[in-house]
């Protein structure tokens, strides 16, 4: 490979929106054949905005928006920053004490004297069966323990585990709204304070309009499309379907996500993956292609490869073809 026709490779790629960390990348680039895409922010806007709030009979949803949207307020999180302006917008908000931010699951801390939990499903279960504490502030560490542990603990200590379903059984009329909300397509944030589930807040971004144009020319260059996201499976496979994606592999948290790339590559495929969160860091790093939306987190273009400046989805294909052209012209 002669230097001068690389750097001709990677200035068409700066002329495509295309940033490619150096020339050897090109070789990855052209021989990925598994393309990972992350849901929100990637193949979605990221701009998230609340959409409704639901409450258990007897609820106030101004006292269920503010609560949570005080937690949401300390997050950085898409989901987060939707629940806190929408919430601000409504009025001020209560300072908050004792703050957790449980990576993948979501917030919990003290407000107006409630203990309030505002995430999923299992964030709530979790939180009402008491371990030990890991390291430094209680509460602050990351979450370990799997479903299957936290099962087994639960059998193990009668009064939590009546504690967890108390906080996790959800009211029929939340059930419902959740059950609407993730077939068409949204997130669901579940808002629980003295020890039970009382609203569901109901977040969506929108598919980028080129989302499913990138796809179908991704798959045109012989790529297998997988989606892979934290978010629930309904949302995911809703946001699929948009798209033209049959694969999911949702409800995945944070440190999971480099192990799904490394069970592809397992099977003996050359993965590459499209992110742009904190989140998506160390599977960007694990893929055999890291690609990061320019329009992401410092965390995903450090740890990528290339990064699409103008975050559309439509430069992974262009820089594939591009890696492919330029490699042929090289040889
Ligand atoms: P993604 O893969 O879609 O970027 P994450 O792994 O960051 O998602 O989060 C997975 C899911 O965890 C979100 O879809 C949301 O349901 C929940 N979640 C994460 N952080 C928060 C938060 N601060 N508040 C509420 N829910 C949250
Ligand atoms: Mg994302």
């Amino acid at each position: 490979a002669t230097p001068t026709a690389l750097l001709v490779g990677t200035g068409r790629g700066a002329q495509l929106g295309i940033l490619i960390k150096g020339p050897e990348v090109l070789e990855s680039t052209r021989r990925a054949e598994v393309i990972v895409l992350d849901k929100t922010g990637t193949i979605t806007t990221g701009r998230m905005a609340l959409r409704g709030v639901h409450v258990a009979p007897g609820e106030s949803r101004a006292e269920a928006l503010r609560l949570a949207g005080a937690l949401e307020h300390a997050s950085e999180h898409p989901v987060a920053r939707a629940v806190a302006q929408a919430a601000a917008e409504a009025g001020p908000l209560p300072p908050v004490e004792d703050f957790a931010n449980v990576p993948g699951l979501g917030v919990r801390g003290t407000v107006e004297g409630h203990a309030v939990l505002a995430g999923r499903e299992r964030l709530l279960a979790q939180a009402a069966s008491p371990r030990p504490a890991g390291p430094g502030r209680p509460g602050a560490s990351a979450p370990t323990t799997s479903p299957a542990e936290a099962a087994a603990e639960a059998v193990a200590e009668p009064a939590a585990e009546a504690a967890a379903e108390a906080v996790a059984e959800l009211p029929r009329e939340l059930a419902a709204a959740r059950a609407a909300a993730e077939a068409a397509g949204h997130t669901t944030v579940l808002v629980a304070w003295d020890g039970r589930a009382r609203a569901l807040l109901e977040v969506a971004d929108q598919v980028k309009p080129t989302s499913a144009e990138a796809v179908a020319r991704l798959r045109a260059l012989g790529l297998r499309p997988v989606l892979l996201t934290g978010d629930n499976a309904r949302a995911a496979r809703a946001v699929a379907a948009e798209v033209g994606i049959e694969e999911v592999i949702a409800e995945v948290l944070p440190e999971e996500k480099a192990k799904v790339v490394g069970r592809l590559q397992a099977e003996g495929r050359r993965v590459a993956m499209v992110g742009d969160g904190v989140n998506d860091a160390a599977a960007l790093a694990t893929a055999d292609l890291g690609l990061a939306m320019g329009t992401g987190t410092d965390a995903a273009i450090e740890a990528s490869d290339l990064t699409l400046v103008r975050g559309d989805l439509r430069a992974a294909a262009d820089a594939i073809r591009l890696a492919r052209r330029t490699l042929r012209v090289i040889r």
